[in-house]
């Protein structure tokens, strides 16, 4: 499997290309967004790893160009924390999953693994993550359970995506912290458990089948019912 990084910042792109190596792809490195986007045209790539903010053509430009010319391999775009605006636009012009800069290598190997098992054509269905009965859409920025609409709070939707994503997963509150609110682990972990309450509220209150659990002493995970 052949990957493309696109990423200016020499030490991460050097680090993702490495790591991406070690873990078994062929993975090349241009460091702007024209350069990316000639390697990425003739390359014959199975994945774009694509930064937004560019020099030359930003992240935006060179994926409607591929999109443009009839390419269709995936493109996994990294993107600034709480750029909502950002994620939603990079959906809509033909990505297929994006993932919020500070990542650890790990998640980023999750993420390229899940997207290349998916291949070409996951479409817009991609952008509906599923548990159970719930659904939670990236791109329309919706969440229903049962198909009745849920309304949620911007963190509480960023709380729900990582549960989701991770699903089955024990999330320790620190990397809850670390990832939806940006705080490290000595900050006030109340916080988390307000908005945890409120969230599981909203998607668990009346339901027979409870989808968040709280793991003690370890954090949450959400994840359907075990079949008895
Ligand atoms: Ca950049």
């Amino acid at each position: 499997m052949k990957i493309l990084i696109v990423e200016d910042e020499p030490k991460t792109g050097e680090y993702l290309r490495q790591g991406l190596n070690e873990a078994g792809f062929v993975a090349d490195l241009a460091a702007n967004g024209s350069d990316g986007l000639h390697l990425a045209l003739h390359g014959e790539y199975d994945l774009v790893i694509l930064d937004v903010m560019l020099p030359e053509l930003d992240g935006w430009q060179v994926l409607a160009s591929l999109r443009r010319r009839g390419l269709e391999m995936p493109v996994l775009f990294l993107t600034a924390r709480d750029q909502v605006e950002d994620r939603v636009k990079g959906l809509e012009l033909g990505a297929d999953d994006y993932l919020v800069k500070p990542f650890s290598f790990a998640e980023l190997l999750a993420r390229v693994r899940t997207i290349l098992r998916r291949g070409r054509g996951g479409g817009l269905d991609s952008n509906v993550l599923r548990v159970a009965d719930l659904e939670l859409d990236l791109l329309r920025r919706r969440v229903t359970r049962g198909g009745k609409r849920i309304d949620l709070t911007a963190k509480e939707f960023g709380l729900l995506e990582l549960l989701m994503r991770r699903q089955g997963e024990v999330l320790p509150r620190s990397l809850i912290a670390s990832q939806v609110w940006d705080m490290n682990f000595d900050s006030d972990t109340n916080v988390i458990e307000v908005a945890m309450r409120r969230l599981r509220l909203k998607v668990d209150d009346g339901q027979s089948v409870k989808l968040i659990q709280t793991v003690r002493g370890m954090g949450y995970v959400l994840e359907a019912a075990q079949e008895p």
